[in-house]
């Protein structure tokens, strides 16, 4: 039998050209159909990387999504760390990724080796790690929390449960803030985004649109939480961007998420919060890898494929399991 050569990876993705004048989307959408596949992206991609997918969420709702799809194949059109956890949910389908180099600054903020010797240093404690995080991270962990359900999660265990919670500092003082806990070990991490928001231009934003609400996420530090009338994961944000009556909102997220914020509320104004080195738009370079390009090749040649061993799979399995038991 002819065996399908795999193209090569340059920088984590297909690169070679693609026929002029091919029409990427209708391609991509005759591939979906005839390989039973489904694209999931995340609310940080490009809005023509959202326009073409199944789903589009955050990394709860892409982590149940990819949990009860029947599809054969998943591309997920995220970063390297949620394509491991939908192929941890669903082993026996394909999961393909656009891009094999969109890591996650967070994620790559812990790894394997210095969280087992943490671990040692604070025996007993319960390991709480966020959703960014490698499979093998997550295999050290006891349960797994995200943005959306990680304060729910932390109130439901007895309040003299000592917690390790990594990789997100911002997120742990916040949610440590939130549940009142006095014992909880925080990892020292932090997104290259979220916690890089400009304080002092929030500060002027909010006076020149006095009637807007700020919407935050757990992930920003302090200085922007404190200024914040919202915080909440990247859907509550979309959630209070289309319920309350305000038409104007300050948004310190990912600015991905102002096509669906836009496209739920055409008649509202979304303002971007710029980043400290003064940029505009304080954009995940990783997310934006991205492309409709990259899409169409990986789903063309089913690769690249994100795999796991099975006993790193199972492991990493629990602590997901836990966290679903609980949201
Ligand atoms: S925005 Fe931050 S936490 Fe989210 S994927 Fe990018 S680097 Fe990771």
């Amino acid at each position: 039998m002819e065996e399908t050569l795999k193209p090569t990876l340059k920088n984590g993705h297909i690169d070679m050209p693609v026929p002029d004048g091919i029409d990427l989307r209708a391609e991509i959408a005759r591939m979906k159909k005839e390989k039973n596949a489904v694209i999931l992206a995340h609310y940080y991609t490009t809005a023509e990387v959202q326009e073409i997918a199944d789903y589009t969420g955050d990394s709860l709702g892409l982590s149940q999504q990819a949990a009860k799809t029947d599809a054969d194949i998943i591309v997920f059109a995220g970063v390297h760390f949620m394509a491991e956890t939908a192929k941890v949910l669903s082993p026996n389908k394909k999961v393909l990724i656009p891009d094999l180099a969109t890591s996650c600054s967070l994620a790559d903020s812990v790894n394997e080796k210095s969280l087992a010797e943490f671990i040692k240093k604070y025996p007993n404690h319960t390991v709480i790690s966020y959703v960014n995080t490698t499979a093998e991270v997550k295999a050290l962990t006891d349960i797994v929390v995200t943005s959306s359900n990680a304060v729910k999660i932390v109130s439901q265990l007895p309040k003299d449960e000592p917690i390790i919670f990594g990789p997100d500092r911002n997120l742990g003082n916040y949610v440590k803030k939130v549940t009142g806990r006095e014992n909880m070990v925080i990892w020292d991490g932090g997104c290259h985004v979220h916690d890089h928001f400009d304080a002092n231009s929030l500060a002027e934003l909010k006076k020149q649109h006095p009637s807007a609400k700020v919407l935050a996420h757990p992930e920003c530090n302090e200085s922007i939480l404190a200024q914040a009338d919202v915080i909440g994961a990247t859907s509550a944000l979309l959630k209070a961007s289309y319920e309350l009556p305000e038409t104007e909102f300050i948004v310190a997220t990912e600015p991905g998420i102002f096509y669906e914020m836009t496209k739920r509320s055409p008649n509202k104004t979304f303002i971007p919060v710029p980043n400290e080195h003064g940029h505009p738009l304080n954009v995940c370079v990783n997310m934006k890898r991205n492309s409709l390009k990259k899409i169409y090749l990986t789903l063309k040649y089913e690769f690249p494929e994100v795999d796991l061993p099975e006993e790193l799979s199972r492991k990493a399995k629990v602590c997901i399991e836990r966290m679903m038991a609980m949201s």
